[in-house]
């Protein structure tokens, strides 16, 4: 049985041959199965365009009229990661919308990740990752929006996190890091890097471990930054795309007048989400920055690392939708991780351009409750169960919504065993500053 076999593929309900009775002559004719389908009645005259007409008249400005170019090829079902958990994929949505679905009363609206699987495969650039934020932008002036999504909302609004966290508390994990950290509203001198911390590793515990780690990691390797401490607001990316528009335009404006008060030469975040935004939205709305993922940053300077442990550890690597597919980078993160002494990287069935998404995209980090009632399991679950099936005992990744979904999808499924660690917290315990391997 597959990895989270519960997904039965549909049974070929057609005969191998027919014989069809001519309305004209009478006469019974057998005919192949390629021919069965031009005497069944055809749905498309039975009805109308209207579910596609009103998504392509949203007030959003384009982008949602390319589910009509549809043409039921099917190649985006198999690689959508929740039609494995569910009925989904783009084919669905468009025979849905086409059939008098309207998308934005359908529960269909919130379980795409934008993980962006079904684009690289789709013959006719059938946008999802225009499509669904355009179709939530609709939905929630509506009033349409799942509860836990609005209160996520509410909180990046009033607090500029998606935790609801206090903004005095955002540099609060630099006390720890056990190095100095400069945090520029305090010292506003010229840096190389503005660190872009962003809302998980500034105040998840687990997230704060992998801040301190950075920290250690970038210090000892000479990198001279600075991070925006209580005036950093989320870059809101996963707010944009669950449907919040105005909101992230919002936060664009905040976050780019920020910016404007220092000096320094690129940004480095960990969060490919925030990367995403910062390398593809801020641009648009008239902000330019250089921007690194902190892989990206790291990868040319491995060979300046001090290795000071051997680590003994096979690990699997996940690689976040919105640094790989999404932004083209596959290989940092794997230098780092064939670097580390000690460490044998055994990569998962899916991966790179096809890999799994952890569910986190798109507002899917903040919906778990609602796809636990729409699908059979949770994507972070299954990925940890493929993840595990490669006998691995640590599963890596470098995106910050994963670390805490996949430890909780661990324990759900009874795979305990299996670690769960950022990148970077390897690397600062095999240069000798974490806790020694086990
Ligand atoms: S791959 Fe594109 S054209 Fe083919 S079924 Fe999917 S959405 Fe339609
Ligand atoms: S973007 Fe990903 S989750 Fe959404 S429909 Fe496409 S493959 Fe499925």
């Amino acid at each position: 049985m597959p990895i989270g076999g519960r997904k039965v593929s549909p049974t070929a309900v057609e005969k191998e041959s027919a014989v069809v009775a001519s309305p004209i002559s009478g006469r019974e004719v057998e005919l192949p199965a390629m021919w069965n389908r031009m005497f069944e009645p055809r749905v498309l005259s039975d009805y109308g365009p209207d579910g596609f007409a009103r998504l392509r008249d949203m007030a959003g400005g384009g982008g949602t009229e390319s589910l009509e170019w549809c043409y039921g090829c099917n190649k985006c079902v198999p690689v959508c990661p929740v039609d494995l958990v569910g009925e989904y994929g783009p084919r669905k949505i468009h025979r849905k919308v086409q059939t008098g679905v309207d998308l934005l009363e359908d529960p269909d609206l919130w379980l795409c990740t934008t993980c962006g699987n079904c684009l690289r495969v789709c013959p006719k650039e059938v946008d999802m990752i225009q499509i669904m934020p355009e179709a939530r932008e609709g939905a929630l002036a509506e009033g349409n929006v799942p509860s836990e999504l609005q209160d996520v909302f509410q909180k990046t609004f009033r607090y500029g996190n998606a935790l609801g966290e206090n903004p005095r508390r955002r540099a609060q994990w630099t006390r720890d890091a056990g190095v100095p950290v400069k945090v520029l509203p305090k010292d506003p001198s010229p840096v190389d890097v503005l660190f872009y911390v962003e809302d998980y590793w500034s105040y998840h515990p687990r997230g704060q471990e992998a801040a301190r780690a950075f920290a250690r990691v970038a210090t000892a390797l000479g990198v001279d930054f600075g991070i925006l401490g209580h005036e950093e607001k989320t870059l809101g990316d996963s707010q944009r795309l669950a449907g919040e528009k105005g909101l992230f335009d919002s936060l664009v404006e905040d976050v780019a007048a920020t910016l404007s008060k220092y000096e320094f030469n690129r940004i480095v975040t960990p969060d490919p989400h925030g990367f995403n935004a910062l390398v593809k939205e801020y641009p648009k709305r008239g902000h330019t920055f250089e921007v690194l993922h902190y892989t990206q940053l790291l990868a040319p300077l491995v060979d300046r690392i001090e290795w000071q442990r051997e680590l003994n550890l096979t690990v699997t690597f996940h690689d976040p939708c919105y640094l790989g597919r999404h932004n083209g980078e596959y290989d940092a993160p794997r230098t780092l991780i064939n670097a580390i002494p000690g460490i044998e990287l055994v990569e998962m069935g899916r991966c790179r351009e096809n890999g799994y998404c952890c569910g986190g995209g798109g507002g899917g980090m903040w919906l778990d409750g609602f796809t636990r009632d729409h699908t059979t399991e949770r994507l972070s679950e299954r990925r940890v169960r493929e993840a595990a099936a490669t006998g691995a005992d640590t599963l890596v990744v470098c995106c910050p919504y994963e670390v805490s979904r996949f430890e909780d999808a661990a324990k759900s499924t009874g795979n305990d065993h299996l670690k769960v660690r950022d990148i970077i917290e390897i690397i600062d315990e095999a240069m000798g500053h974490g806790p020694a391997a086990s």
